[in-house]
């Protein structure tokens, strides 16, 4: 396949997070009861109005910002007319012409899905439109049902410039995109809830030529995994078809899971079957510059300036500082350490090799972590400053996430202070030697592997708490 280069384009639909739907005062709640969160307003009954929701509009303005959008000072809503179960008014109130976000990017950066290294790039955002979300047709056997509860919900629509040309890219795109959208609490973006859905359009050309080829969507996309999957499935059966002279028309394809393919779902219809036309219900939306810039002011830090200011101030790779910010919460659970720890890399360390790992072992969430920054950092300080060793540190750690109990305190009821007093090492080393002649003449005789022994036998006497750099010192004179 070395002859063709993929263009892709991602179209993100996100669901916003408010307490009430777009236009209606129903609650945008997920997992109710079917047709339970409704009223006459998202169900469609003739002489209803809508009333638009200042925060899902606030939220995709701040969508906007993160992603470095203008945005336009005028805007409306408009009416996009289709005719189907899960849209009871025939239309649905969309953004055509003049949407709240325009002209933005994404920065990607990382590696892709398969782990790849990827170059640093720019992905050019084209807008971000809101729009209502439509119903969810449950299709059981022979008939189907539609629950109405997520009809109404505010739901952004990202669509990305055809900038990515490959899997990984657009795996990293849409990996940012999330990042963002969570970081800004704009959405939890669980793709499970429906809360983040993605089309992949995509097309391929012969390798050095400008023009793009013809792009076939492919929708029902439900993790990132599988927008991965279906580009690479794409790219072959494109080039596949490409290389028999076939002349490929617009489609709209879905994604077969279990049988790792695509499948036609139909030939593209054009923007003008919509009938768009603006909402006449609904006022145009307007902003001053002094609106827009109330709203920057208050913009949280991106996940890329989190990661640059982390690896700066902090001393952290851009390994670690990768790790931390993938989810905002354990991001901001370092930040809470860092504060207070002497050492902000040995706590990221900790974070990373031990916090997460116990965690995701019991199948819990950081926010629900009985260790709080403060303990943690206090932990770390007391390993700082020779308090207790690094592996003594282990078993309080333990101790603390059965418990939650402060690290200082179970140092001192288990007596696990570092011993550091000199004599007290002294004997024993002295112990450990008299006990083991067997490997002392092995020393003697100049095999110094046998040093890591007796640094062992003397740990065990003093039950992990002696000092480990003085007891290889002890240990040296005393042998040599
Ligand atoms: P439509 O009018 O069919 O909705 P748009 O021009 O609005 O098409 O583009 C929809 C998405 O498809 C965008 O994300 C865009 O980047 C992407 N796209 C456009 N042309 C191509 C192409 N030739 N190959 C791949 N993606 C494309
Ligand atoms: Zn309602
Ligand atoms: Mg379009």
């Amino acid at each position: 396949m070395a002859e063709y280069e993929a263009v892709i384009g991602l179209e993100v639909h996100v669901q916003v997070k408010t307490q009430s739907k777009m236009f209606c005062s129903c609650p945008n709640r997920f997992g109710e009861e079917p047709n339970t969160m409704v009223c006459p307003v998202c169900m469609g009954y003739p002489g209803v109005l809508p009333t638009p929701n200042k925060e899902a509009i606030r939220k995709t303005i701040v969508a906007g910002l993160m992603c470095s959008c203008t945005i336009p000072h005028y805007s409306k809503f408009d009416r996009k007319s289709y005719f189907y179960p899960d849209m009871p008014k025939n239309y649905q109130i969309s953004q055509y012409d003049l949407p709240f976000c325009i002209d933005g990017k994404i920065h990607i950066s990382g590696e892709g899905f398969s782990g790849a290294p990827l170059a640093d790039k720019d992905i050019g955002l084209t807008r971000i439109h809101l729009e209502e979300d439509v119903a969810k047709l449950n299709h059981l056997g022979k008939s189907s049902g539609v629950d109405y509860n997520r009809a109404g919900v505010p739901l952004m629509e990202c669509v990305s410039e055809p900038d990515m040309r490959s899997a990984d890219e657009a795996y990293a795109y849409l990996t940012a995109l999330k990042q963002i959208m969570q970081y800004a609490d704009i959405s939890d973006c669980d793709m499970e809830k429906g809360q983040l859905r993605c089309d992949v359009n995509i097309s391929l050309r012969p390798v050095g030529r400008e023009k793009f080829g013809t792009k076939i969507e492919i929708k029902n996309l439900n993790s990132f995994r599988a927008v991965h999957r279906a580009i690479c499935h794409e790219m072959e059966r494109q080039a596949y078809l490409l290389d028999d002279g076939v002349v490929l028309r617009q489609e709209t394809r879905g994604w077969n899971d279990d049988r790792g393919e695509t499948y036609l779902m139909r030939v593209k219809e054009d923007a003008h079957d919509y009938r768009y036309f603006p909402e006449p219900d609904l006022m145009p939306v307007t902003f001053t510059d002094a609106e827009i810039e109330a709203v920057r002011k208050q913009l949280p830090e991106l996940p890329v300036q989190m990661r640059e200011r982390f690896v700066r101030d902090y001393g952290l790779t851009e390994y670690d500082a990768d790790v931390i910010t993938h989810d905002k919460a354990v991001a901001a659970y370092f930040n809470q350490t860092a504060d207070t720890a002497k050492n902000p890399k040995l706590a990221a360390n900790w974070i990373i090799s031990e916090l997460l790992r116990e965690l995701s072992d019991g199948g819990v969430s950081i926010s629900e972590c009985v260790i709080t920054p403060v303990q943690l950092a206090t932990l770390v300080n007391l390993i700082e400053d020779g308090t207790i060793s690094g592996k003594i540190a282990k078993t309080v750690f333990a101790k603390m996430f059965e418990s939650g109990k402060d690290p200082a305190k179970i140092v001192e009821e288990e007596g696990l202070v570092q011993v550091t007093d000199e004599s007290a090492i002294e004997t024993f080393v002295d112990q450990a030697i008299a006990a083991n002649q067997p490997q002392v003449q092995q020393y003697k005789d100049g095999n110094e592997k046998v040093l890591q022994f007796f640094v062992g036998q003397v740990m065990k006497l003093s039950r992990g708490k002696a000092n480990p750099p003085m007891v290889i010192k002890l240990l040296k004179s005393k042998l040599d």
